[in-house]
């Protein structure tokens, strides 16, 4: 029987951010709905999918859906793991992820050299620190972050 180990869903073409390389098409920008989500991991399950991505575009964009996926992911024995920037993370938000175990995060630090999104970003990563939640932290590096990344790095220790 084929087993698939994981699954990468980009839910949405939408963010709030603007890195220049971003993969998301601006002219097409969209959702896919909750249901259309379902039907893939239920066919998915057929296969004994372990684990689901869920990226973007931004996902937490696509509001309080998420935990729907989160949860039938859960029902069907798939643990989940979802990229993002952090920046739309509030409190509520980060007190449900809590309670997802075998959760993974996946926080991407694309915007080290734009100060009011990375500034976001370090905001849902306070949160993240103080509900206890440590994510895999990502950084696309080009010549323009070089000098940046020392420095992140340090500010990010004393999280
Ligand atoms: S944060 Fe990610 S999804 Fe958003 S614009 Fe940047 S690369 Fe694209």
């Amino acid at each position: 029987m084929i087993k698939i180990k994981r699954l990468d869903i980009a839910l949405t073409t939408l963010c709030n951010f603007t890195c220049k390389y971003c993969r998301g098409n601006p002219g097409e920008r969209k959702k896919i709905p909750f249901e259309e989500v379902r039907i893939i991991l239920e066919n998915f399950s057929e296969y004994a999918l372990e684990a689901i991505r869920l990226d973007g575009g931004e996902p937490f964009i696509y509001g309080n859906e998420i935990f729907s996926i989160i949860e039938y992911a859960a029902r069907k024995g798939m643990t989940t793991g979802i990229f993002t920037n952090a920046s739309l993370l509030d409190r509520q938000i980060v007190k449900r992820l809590q309670e997802y175990i075998g959760l993974q995060l996946f926080v991407t630090l694309h915007t080290i050299n734009e100060k009011n999104e990375f500034e976001a970003t370090l905001n849902g990563l306070y949160l993240l620190a103080e509900y206890k939640i440590l994510p895999e932290l990502i950084i696309v590096v080009s010549k323009k972050h070089i000098p940046t990344i020392r420095p992140i790095i340090h500010s990010l220790l004393i999280l």
